[in-house]
């Protein structure tokens, strides 16, 4: 099948307006976020930020559908049937959903298209085909007792998503808790809405009862805080950064000790050992490990640690990968490189940059923006050579295309360097010795650990989630279908009856 024509003029998209609540699109009377195109920095548009009376209503409106229509009480089947539908409906708009999530965010219209798309409708997918696989268990009882688990929904779930990844993070959280028979209420980035809100309106054309899935925009500190705090909102699902992951878990335990999933931050390490067989492909993948989406995924390996022999040939090939990256608007189908999010975040870059360098560290590759690109920050892709653990762009997620490089001359060194002091998000092993990537895989305290590859695959039953300050709970895999489930523990004396 051949490409479709995905270049596009940034102002003849439509945007899809206001809050959606209830199926259908609702106006905000409220006051209005201004949303800019990250490329160049030109208003887009806006959305409405939601009061506490407007998330109150989303919530209202979501337990009275989720009751009315007996969403979390039908066979699974029959909402599989509705989720699957809307896999399909994502699939068949995917050009139309591709330039919707590359007009406010940093994802170029290529990749959107090509990757993002089709792994939010598989994802989607993957939970329809899991809403009747996973029954509860059968305990191991006395004789004459019967003892079983029996999940249930939880009723409506709140879920919070970033900005790096709107389409993608959307379906993490929608697709097991609505295949649990939950409703949802989400509330995207203030700063990259529409895609969000279009999924909406597709489930609704899948079948979904309205109210089932409702999305409120507004800001963090407001609208955010106010669904988690909400007595309805049962379970609070939320990604994005540890400081917010916080500021929610506080939230939640304060308002009605209600579980939460939290997919946060990360200083992901990228461990290359003495041998390794090919070290083009190694260079490839720490190449795209810290500039993938101009370094802004949670997943991004930002910090190299390589052996003191092949640190040069690595550095080497790592630079030749680099010096073709260009710039571009993200709504070229040629551009494969991303702005960052906004002006805060660059400046947040460049400050974290400044600091290491008088702490010390030296750029030895890259560093400032590339020129020419009006009011979009596009940073160059930049190495920090002489950097310890304390350097600030070592300790602290940058969340820009910026790889810190430290040397080590043996094993426990390596893995002793690859410890983070905070964050256990992912980290990448490369070498060619099988029992040395098993043993580094063992002593590296992280969510996930890719040997001789960085970053996740289409396979959605490889659950991602992070350890100590990353996160708690699991997106992605079975585990995300039981945390959307509570779990009732039941006993049947059936002699004494
Ligand atoms: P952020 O924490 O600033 O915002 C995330 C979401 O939370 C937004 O919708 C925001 O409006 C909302 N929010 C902010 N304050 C809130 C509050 N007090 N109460 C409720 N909601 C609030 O994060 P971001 O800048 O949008 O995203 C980048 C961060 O997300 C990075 O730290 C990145 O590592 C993390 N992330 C993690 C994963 C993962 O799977 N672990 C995936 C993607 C992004």
């Amino acid at each position: 099948m051949s490409t479709p024509t995905l270049d596009f003029e940034p102002g003849d998209v439509p945007l899809p307006q206001g809050h959606f609540i209830g199926g259908s699109f609702v106006p905000g009377g409220e006051t209005h976020i201004d949303v800019r195109r990250p490329s160049d920095g030109v208003p887009l548009g806006y959305v409405p930020d939601a009061c506490a009376d407007t998330v109150d209503r989303a919530v209202s409106d979501a337990l009275s559908a989720w009751k009315a229509s007996g969403w979390g009480t039908r066979p699974p089947r029959e909402r599989a049937r509705v989720l699957a539908r809307w896999a399909d409906l994502i699939d068949a708009h995917a050009v139309s959903l591709a330039q919707l999530e590359t007009v406010s965010s940093t994802r170029p219209v290529a990749e959107a298209y090509a990757s993002d798309v089709p792994f939010t409708a598989d994802a989607i997918r993957f939970f329809a085909e899991l809403a009747d696989k996973l029954g509860g268990d059968l305990a191991a009882t006395r004789q004459d007792s019967l003892g079983f688990i029996s999940s249930e929904p939880y009723g409506v779930v709140g879920a919070i998503t970033p900005w790096n990844f709107p389409l993608s993070m959307c379906s993490w959280k929608c697709g097991p808790a609505l295949a649990a028979g939950n409703a949802v209420v989400l509330k995207p980035s203030e700063m990259t809405p529409f895609s969000t809100l279009r999924l909406a309106e597709l489930a609704i054309e899948a079948g979904m009862p309205p109210g089932v899935f409702n999305v409120v925009n507004g800001r963090g500190a407001t609208t955010g805080a106010a669904l988690t705090r909400h007595p309805d909102i049962a379970k609070v699902s939320f990604t994005g950064s540890t400081r917010t992951g916080v500021a929610i878990m506080t939230e939640a335990a304060q308002h009605g000790v209600k579980p939460v999933t939290l997919e946060l931050g990360g200083k992901s390490p990228q461990l290359v050992f003495e041998h390794v067989t090919n070290l083009e492909h190694t260079a490839h993948c720490i190449a795209r490990g810290f500039t993938s989406n101009g370094g802004q995924a949670c997943v991004a390996g930002s910090r190299l640690i390589v052996h003191k022999r092949v640190a040069g040939p690595l550095l080497d090939a790592l630079q030749r990968l680099l010096a073709p990256i260009a710039p571009g608007p993200v709504w070229r189908s040629s551009t494969r490189y991303s702005p960052l999010i906004s002006r805060m975040q660059a400046e947040r870059v460049e400050s974290l940059i400044a600091a290491s360098v008088a702490d010390g560290a030296e750029v030895i590759y890259g560093g400032g923006f590339f020129e020419g690109t009006g009011d979009g920050y596009f940073h160059r892709p930049t190495l920090l050579a002489n950097v310890t653990g304390r350097t600030p762009a070592v300790r602290e997620e940058v969340f820009g295309p910026v790889l810190t490089v430290q040397t080590f001359e043996d094993e426990d060194e390596g893995i002793a360097l690859a410890a983070h002091p905070t964050y256990g998000l992912a980290a990448g092993v490369h070498t060619s010795d099988i029992g040395q990537a098993l043993r580094a895989m063992r002593r590296i305290a992280a969510g996930t650990v890719w040997i001789n590859r960085y970053g996740r695959s289409g396979d959605l039953i490889i659950p991602t989630g992070g350890f100590r300050q990353s996160g708690i709970g699991k997106d992605l895999g079975r585990e995300a279908l039981l945390a959307s489930m509570r779990h009732k523990s039941v006993l049947i004396d059936f002699e004494a009856l």
